[in-house]
């Protein structure tokens, strides 16, 4: 038997198995994140023990099953397994579910990449105070489609303009009939395309 028949032959005994878990941030986690997401030195507005890894399986743009990563607050981690079962019994398609430290820590570099992500100690964008996502109580999905165009009418990225005009129509656009925004808002999460001052349509915070 050839390799690659063999190969074909363990992927069809062993079909693609979803993961949905959350647990206490791992020590090679933990080693990836500090000086990155997270503060070299730590930091009290966030402990790493209220942080939770998750391992989230979900459909990407080309239909295929794919298990990412994810490190959020405790506090949301149940609701983050149930909506991210629900996109992916839904076939609801991501490009990617990556750590933003995979990104170098950038928040820039992972909305780029279309990367869907929601821990990084980081102030606002342009402000000083610290944003949702420092407590990993916030989502950002899809975010290259769904950019942030905040008060001054500054898009991110920049090279996700055409994305802000919301009266097109096109792939993978998160709105109100969308049902990864239908399946946040019954969890509770507030959604940034509904915000008055600016607008954040990747972006879900609790
Ligand atoms: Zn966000």
């Amino acid at each position: 038997m050839s390799l690659l028949s063999a190969l074909l032959g363990c992927l069809l005994m062993f079909p693609f198995q979803p993961v949905f878990t959350a647990e206490r941030i791992p020590p090679q986690v933990e080693a990836r994140m500090r000086g990155s997401s997270y503060p070299e030195e730590g930091t009290p507005e966030i402990r790493l023990e209220d942080l939770r890894y998750l391992r989230l399986s979900y459909y990407d743009f080309n239909g295929v099953p794919q298990t990412g990563e994810m490190v959020c607050n405790a506090a949301i981690a149940q609701d983050l397994l149930e909506i991210f079962r629900s996109l992916y019994e839904a076939q609801y398609p991501i490009r990617s579910i990556r750590l933003v430290d995979d990104f170098g820590g950038s928040d820039d570099a992972s909305m780029l990449a279309d990367n869907t992500s929601c821990f990084n100690f980081r102030p606002v964008p342009g402000q000083r105070h610290l944003s949702r996502h420092a407590l990993g109580m916030a989502v950002d999905v899809n975010p290259y489609e769904n950019p942030y165009l905040d008060r001054a009418g500054v898009i991110r990225p920049p090279e996700a303009a055409a994305y802000a005009d919301r009266s097109r129509d096109f792939p993978h656009k998160i709105d109100r009939q969308d049902l990864c925004c239908r399946l946040f808002l019954a969890h509770g999460f507030t959604w940034g395309g509904s915000w008055a001052h600016s607008k954040d349509w990747q972006h879900f915070q609790k």
